[in-house]
């Protein structure tokens, strides 16, 4: 590499997004990433057969942003049904989506959660949020989701409880539901246009999409930043690195630390995902079991391996438990509490389960409450030749971080005098 890079630090799909903007338009690039591969929090590792994803996540495949930079065709997508099942007073109920289910539309209407008026609230959520664009959904007034659904829309609390809360806890990683209203409708939005999917490698496979056009001789991985400081970038090792200009493609407390907080750092949203081998799957559709009881650690559970069979070995199945919230050093009694929940649910067919993996991600998300958005966006410019982008710059998704990495590469090709996008 002869002259100066642009060092971009970080390698997850904001960075990853960022790299190879800059290196389609020709500009030479070195990408330092902490971890052994690229992705961040979007990896998918291969345990005894199994793809296990860093946490149980999905791909809404209405993301404006994922459309654009991610080959979807490649990825071999494979959908999760519309709809939920809750798990209720000792019983399993079926949520379906009457609108692309309509054959469903009986059993929705007359489950046990909520109330007749309940699905026309939902009916009318759904229509205000197709019929509007992203950019009027934004500019609504703000409020914590929970307000939103509570008073603006009208729903019962039981609706919420048990069905809403749930769904949205698992999104959000929080069971307030203290999240930005705004945010909520953009999410809505997309489980309403489009589906939750799963690529048939793991969540990974979009990451490393996007790191095959950047050349090896660009990329450094378990590479450490230690400091930066006026185009110097100095590594962990003691290795100091000359740029001529660096991002900030970190998650949002570690910007906060390279900075010396002048990017604040947000609240992390954590959580726990457990990860079983099963001889056999304790529900046999592609859908979501949310926890409609306020009771026990689960808030959702699923069969990944129902939705895509290569998440597991031929005659088995991963289910991937999911808990909200939880703290790091838990990990070995809140197992033995979900395994007791799991037996509540599914009886003694949990005891022939192993345990593949825990996965505890205290840095799931960039808390968004009601309000982040009211003195505007985070720029991409910090300083001069300082930049920065992440999910916590726009919204804490997949959607998010990737058009975060875009506008921030568009920003630097500025700065450089090279303006094409
Ligand atoms: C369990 C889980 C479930 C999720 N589910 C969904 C979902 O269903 N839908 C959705 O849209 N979003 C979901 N998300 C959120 C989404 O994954 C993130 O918003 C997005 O991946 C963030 O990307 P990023 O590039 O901003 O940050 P990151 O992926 O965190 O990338 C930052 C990178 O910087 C590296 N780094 C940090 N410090 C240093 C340093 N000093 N030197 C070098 N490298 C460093 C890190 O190792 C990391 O690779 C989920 C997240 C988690 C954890």
């Amino acid at each position: 590499m002869s002259a100066k890079p642009v060092v971009i630090i970080g390698a997850g799909l904001a960075g990853l997004s960022c790299a190879r903007h800059l290196v389609r338009q020709g500009v030479e690039v070195l990408l330092l990433e902490a971890q052994d591969d690229f992705g961040g929090r979007v990896r998918t590792d291969l345990v005894d057969g199994f793809r296990l994803d860093r946490g149980f996540q999905v791909l809404q495949t209405a993301y404006p942003e994922a459309k654009r930079q991610l080959d979807y065709a490649a990825l071999q997508l494979r959908n999760f049904e519309p709809g939920a099942l809750i798990r209720t007073n000792g019983k399993t109920v079926k949520m379906a989506d009457p609108w692309r289910r309509p054959q469903a539309v009986l059993s929705t209407a007359f489950n046990e959660v909520g109330s007749f008026a309940d699905r026309l609230r939902l009916a009318r959520l759904r229509w205000h949020v197709t019929q509007s664009t992203i950019e009027t959904l934004w500019a609504e007034p703000d409020s914590t989701t929970f307000d939103y659904l509570r008073t603006t829309c009208g729903f019962s609390s039981d609706m919420i409880d048990r069905f809403l809360r749930p769904w949205f806890a698992g999104v959000f990683f929080e069971r307030e539901l203290a999240t930005s209203s705004r945010f909520f409708r953009f999410i809505f939005r997309m489980f309403a246009i489009g589906d939750a999917a799963l690529p048939t490698d793991g969540m990974g496979a979009m990451s490393k999409q996007l790191a095959i056009e950047i050349p090896g001789s660009m990329c450094r991985l378990s590479t450490r930043v230690e400091s930066i400081d006026d185009g110097v970038v100095r590594l962990a090792g003691g290795e100091v690195i000359n740029a001529s200009a660096i991002v900030l493609a970190v998650e949002g407390p570690e910007a906060s630390r390279l900075t010396g907080g002048q990017i604040p750092s947000p609240v992390s949203r954590s959580t726990t995902c457990f990860y079983y081998a099963a001889p056999q799957p304790p529900i046999t559709e592609s859908l979501l079991v949310l926890n409609g009881d306020q009771t026990g650690p689960i808030n959702n559970l699923c069969v990944p391996s129902n939705v895509s069979p290569s998440y597991a070995p031929a005659g088995q199945s991963l289910v991937s438990v999911s808990v909200v919230g939880s703290k790091e050093n838990e990990s070995t009694g809140l197992e033995l509490e979900v395994r007791r929940q799991l037996r509540d649910w599914f009886g003694s067919d949990v005891d022939r389960w192993s345990i593949l993996r825990s996965d505890h991600i205290r840095h799931a998300l960039p808390s968004q409450p009601a309000h982040f958005r009211d003195r505007g966006t985070l720029k991409p410019k910090l300083a001069d030749a300082l930049y920065c982008c992440g999910d916590y710059c726009e919204t804490a998704s997949i959607h998010g971080a990737l058009l975060s990495g875009r506008h921030t590469a568009e920003t630097v090709l500025v700065d450089l005098g090279i303006n094409k996008t």
